[in-house]
């Protein structure tokens, strides 16, 4: 008898059989998850740091512990090798240690320069938004959901996770080890489901989203947000180009370009997806690419030791993509080297030749054990090409001269430069991380990670305003003139510029003496409060320039 409640399969992409399910979250399941994170939000919120800190030790510790568990639900999720799952667990762990040991150096209050309204102390703090709602990719399901998470609940927020329907069990997994730390329970949620429950959950007014996914998932979720003002983070796709300079080391190029093509079965975001190579050595390096693809063994299986290096493709829409765009790049005159067999979701590692910026293969993101690789006149053209694309998130670049790498690379529209690697930046846990153009603007890693989920809250403090203080005397009607030469001084940007007013003072300070002089030499009496007046304005004037420079000093100590 059917209960009426939708599940979400789980199934091994590897052999295609199904190992369990979950129920999808119902709509009043998605209405109350982001209710209850409201309340506990007030609770959380209110923790110090050192205490997040400390709760997120404990989920630390509960991780390490787990981590088999954990590789093989991804190994059953994905179909990528144990080891690829441990490399996953590794990179989260280490993160999140770097992230518990600074956060409360990055969310502390911090004092700020008061500039020229120094009678006052003035600080910002960042703070939390509330509910962050975190909706995650399946191509490394594990760190993509808990490294937002943790870093959304140091920052001080409650989150509700949204594990991608591709990769279910991982969510479940997810779940458990929030529920294994009791003291983090009540202050996360994870609703399983596909893109109707990440549709309902934005739909529901979180209070922040941070979206790992596609671009056209980006596009729908955006639209949403914009309407109800709710601010975002995106990470989104991407089409990372490499480019292999004259003076490259070939051998190791070839041997690391393959394997950022090929890692994750090419289904990784930052994954090498076209390579440029400067023409003097695109023989050589087509060569050694190829003796490098032959070394690459795709397989499946659930041991912790095994020599597979790619599992299959994940799921079958990825099969459909890939098919696509080999189909046009074959149409349009590509020629393939090696590989391009497919076996059930199985794919052999693919070298392409012959491909230009016409092609699907060359333009948009394939996610795909498959490297296509053009030839190019010189350097000036792989930028030109490498920068001929929607998408911005790494790049990589192949020279002995790390000076020219680093010119070329500073020439690049994109997020990160690998000089001499690939893929491998992405788990540095300091290194900021994210794209431009479409690949989304989002950037995680490092204090931005933290901080991307807070707001600065920022308080100046100080006793009431004091007649001297500038914020009093701007606020002063009358005093336009005054202000104007406060502006000189403190803001003039020549000397010249600096001293104007009180020179023009001392000018008219001394005309206007000559004048009562001359009307008191011909008997007439001056007009009675202009010479004092004028006094007034230049010893305001000079008083407001001893202030400026205290405040200055004081500024700089
Ligand atoms: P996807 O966009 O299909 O799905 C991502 C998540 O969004 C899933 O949980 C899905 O259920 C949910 N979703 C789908 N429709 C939704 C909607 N209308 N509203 C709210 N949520 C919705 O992406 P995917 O296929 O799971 O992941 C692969 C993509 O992620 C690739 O494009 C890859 O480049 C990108 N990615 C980017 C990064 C990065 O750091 N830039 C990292 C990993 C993956």
């Amino acid at each position: 008898m059917s209960t009426g409640v939708e599940t979400l399969p789980f199934t091994n992409p590897a052999n295609g059989e199904q190992f369990g399910d979950v129920p999808m979250a119902s709509s009043e399941e998605i209405g109350t998850a982001v209710e209850e994170m409201r309340q506990a939000f007030e609770i959380w919120r209110r923790k110090p740091v050192k205490e997040r800190v400390r709760v997120m030790r404990k989920l630390q510790e509960l991780i390490i512990d787990s981590v088999d568990l954990i590789s093989e639900a991804i190994n059953l999720d994905t179909g990528k090798s144990r080891q690829d799952g441990m490399i996953e667990v590794f990179i989260v762990v280490d993160r999140l240690n770097q992230y518990c040991r600074r956060a409360p150096k990055w969310l502390a209050r911090k004092r700020v320069s008061p500039g020229l309204y120094f009678f006052n102390r003035h600080y910002t703090e960042p703070i939390p938004f509330g509910v962050v709602a975190v909706i995650s990719p399946w191509n490394y399901p594990f760190d993509l959901m808990l490294s937002p998470m943790f870093s959304a609940l140091l920052a001080g927020n409650t989150v509700v996770v949204k594990p991608s329907e591709v990769a279910g069990y991982t969510g479940v997994i997810l779940e458990r080890l929030v529920q294994g730390v009791p003291e983090l329970a009540p202050f996360v949620r994870i609703l399983h489901g596909d893109g109707r429950v990440g549709a309902e959950l934005v739909d529901k007014g979180p209070d922040f989203i941070f979206l790992t996914g596609s671009t056209t998932t980006g596009r729908k979720v955006a639209k949403v947000a914009a309407a109800s003002m709710i601010p975002y983070a995106f990470e989104l796709g991407g089409k990372d180009p490499m480019i292999v300079l004259e003076d490259a080391d070939i051998e190791a190029a070839a041997r690391w370009g393959t394997w950022g093509s090929f890692y994750n079965t090419g289904q990784t975001c930052q994954a090498v997806e076209r390579v440029y190579v400067v023409e003097s050595v695109y023989d050589s390096f087509v060569q050694e690419s190829i003796k490098r693809t032959q070394e690459f063994l795709p397989g499946y299986s659930p041991e912790l030791y095994n020599y597979n290096h790619l599992g299959p493709l994940t799921f079958e829409r990825q099969k459909q993509i890939i098919e696509d765009h080999m189909q046009d790049a074959l149409d349009k005159g590509a020629r393939v080297l090696i590989g391009g067999e497919i076996d059930g979701l199985f794919m052999a590692p693919t070298l392409v030749v012959d491909v230009d910026h016409t092609m699907k293969l060359m333009q948009d993101e394939t996610f795909g054990p498959i490297m296509p690789i053009m030839k190019v006149k010189d350097e000036d053209e792989a930028i030109r090409l490498a920068n001929d694309s929607h998408f911005g998130l790494s790049a990589s670049i192949w020279s002995r001269d790390h000076a020219r790498a680093q010119r070329v690379a500073e020439q690049l529209d994109v997020g990160s430069v690998n000089i001499n690697d690939t893929v491998a930046h992405y788990a540095v846990p300091m290194l900021p991380f994210g794209g431009r153009k479409l690949s989304g603007g989002a950037r995680v890693h490092g204090e931005n990670e933290i901080t991307q989920f807070t707001q600065n809250r920022s308080y100046s403090i100080g006793s009431p305003p004091l007649p001297f203080d500038i914020a009093t005397v701007l606020r002063q009607p009358g005093h336009y003139r005054l202000g104007v030469g406060v502006m000189h001084l403190a803001f003039g940007v020549t000397p010249q510029q600096r001293i104007r007013p009180i020179a023009e003072e001392l000018q008219r300070f001394r005309s206007h003496k000559l004048s009562s002089q001359r009307m008191r030499s011909q008997g007439l009496r001056a007009k009675k409060n202009a010479p004092r007046s004028k006094s007034v304005m230049a010893a305001a004037i000079l008083g407001a320039m001893a202030a400026v420079f205290f405040g200055l000093w004081r500024g700089r100590n």
